[in-house]
């Protein structure tokens, strides 16, 4: 098995999930007491918040670039940023390492054409929503992804980093979210923030929907054993 480096802590509660998916999945896969084969950087998330919302991307991007540097030297032989949005300093974090970053909008765009779908409604941080990195990357492979009005990205914006990321589960953000997706014109859903499989079911959707959390470990995990 290849070990994979992990680029956690954006938030801490979603790279708890993709420890448990990653852990989980292997085990479905070899079955009896395999797990998974990995390294964990996990970075202080409030500092990084704020280079984010300072739209100091380049110095975020360099400190993932290190910490990706660290988990090469010790044996990772592929990464994963464990978040979508900091996807938007994919280049910079992979032309300073030797493995590949598995980006997680790939994984998710071949995740929707499989479920038949070509224009989902995409769930995520503002600066995935709006910025042109994640919805271009879908678009060259063929998903058209729409996104939520101005004030229900602001909200959902906001149920991400004041709620989510903090472990703070409301059932009455969940009811605005599934409100924002009734509203929506889309043939599937694209859960864009790794903390929304925290709040929101597949379940609680008549669309098909893509967790993207789940969606990239499962690509890690078919690096791992490929
Ligand atoms: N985990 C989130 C994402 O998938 C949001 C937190 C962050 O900005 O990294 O985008």
């Amino acid at each position: 098995m290849k070990t994979l480096g992990l680029l956690g802590g954006m938030s801490a509660e979603s790279t708890t999930s993709y420890y448990q998916m990653l852990n989980r999945l292997v085990r479905e896969r070899l079955g009896g007491m395999h797990s998974a084969s990995l390294i964990l950087w996990s970075i202080d998330f409030a500092p990084m918040a704020q280079l984010q919302a300072a739209g100091k991307w380049e110095e975020a991007g360099d400190q993932l670039a290190e910490a990706a540097r660290r988990l090469e030297a010790a044996g990772a032989k592929a990464i994963l940023i464990c978040a979508n949005t900091m996807h938007l300093v994919a280049p910079q974090v992979q032309a300073a390492i030797g493995v590949p970053v598995i980006h997680i909008a790939d994984a998710t765009a071949v995740a929707i054409k499989a479920a038949g779908c070509s224009r989902p409604l995409l769930l995520a941080t503002a600066f995935t929503m709006e910025k042109p990195f994640y919805r271009d990357r879908l678009a060259e492979q063929g998903v058209r992804a729409s996104i939520p009005s101005d004030a229900d990205r602001a909200r959902l914006h906001a149920i991400i980093y004041d709620e989510l990321v903090q472990g703070v589960v409301s059932e009455a953000s969940k009811a605005e979210v599934l409100a924002m997706i009734a509203r929506a014109d889309c043939d599937s859903v694209i859960f864009g923030c790794t903390e929304i499989g925290l709040l929101l079911s597949p379940s609680d959707i008549a669309h098909p929907v893509v967790d993207t959390a789940l969606v990239h470990a499962r690509a890690g995990v078919d690096f791992m054993l490929g």
